[in-house]
């Protein structure tokens, strides 16, 4: 299995191989063809197993298929909301956005987080940003000074959600979601899956491809 049969485009094969990687991880194996299908996601991933990579590889091409398609650049709207539980976890993310979209210069991401003066991230939000990765309370501040707009998100990528639900934060979640377009793609990432990740995937996800690895 290689990257190129997943079915990449040569930006992101080129930058995959900058970073020194020679195959898929299994999940990726996985996931990039399922997400790139346009299908949910309900993925057992535990972090190492690369399943950052396993949702941003596929969210990024489709951004870029679009892109190419419209010339997006003057209508810029946040496209893709990945929720995270921690601030490291958001900047880890934000990075490795950031990594595999180096040949793809025009998609802009922020980083939204708690514990840090809020005006730099609203003059982000305010130059326009395709791609949002936030953790839900510091996302919902942003809501409610409407320093964000959700309503034109494509994708919405739960990221360790056991580990958001195990810090409280399930109603900031439900929250968020009702913020977004009905129809989208919603990819959900879990180490564990407990009866209350259970529930939430349930309402969550339409018909979803299901990874455990
Ligand atoms: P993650 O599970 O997303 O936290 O990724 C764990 C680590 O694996 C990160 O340091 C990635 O850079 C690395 N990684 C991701 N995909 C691959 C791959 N296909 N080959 C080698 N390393 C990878």
């Amino acid at each position: 299995m290689s990257f190129a049969n997943l079915g990449l485009s040569q930006g992101l094969l080129e930058a995959v191989s900058k970073e020194g990687y020679t195959e898929p991880t299994p999940i990726q194996a996985q996931a990039i063809p399922a997400v790139l299908a346009g299908h949910d996601l309900l993925a057992a991933a535990q972090t190492g197993t690369g399943k950052t990579a396993a949702f941003t590889l596929p969210i990024l091409q489709k951004l870029q298929a679009d892109e190419a398609a419209v010339g997006a650049q003057s209508r810029r709207a946040v496209r893709v909301l990945v929720l995270v539980p921690t601030r490291e976890l958001a900047a880890q993310v934000a990075d490795s956005v950031r990594t595999y979209s180096r040949n793809l210069p025009s998609l802009r991401t922020a980083v939204i987080f708690g514990g840090v003066n809020i005006n730099p991230q609203i003059d982000m939000l305010r130059r326009g940003v395709d791609i949002i990765v936030a953790t839900p309370g510091r996302l919902l501040d942003h809501v409610s000074q409407r320093t964000v707009d959700l309503g034109r998100v494509e994708t919405l990528v739960l990221d360790e959600a056991d580990r958001m639900l195990d810090m409280g934060f399930i109603h900031d979640i439900k929250r968020v979601i009702t913020l977004l377009p009905r129809k989208r793609q919603n990819l959900l990432f879990s180490a564990t899956f407990s009866p209350d990740i259970r529930k939430l995937a349930e309402g969550l996800l339409q018909n979803p491809v299901s990874i455990d690895i």
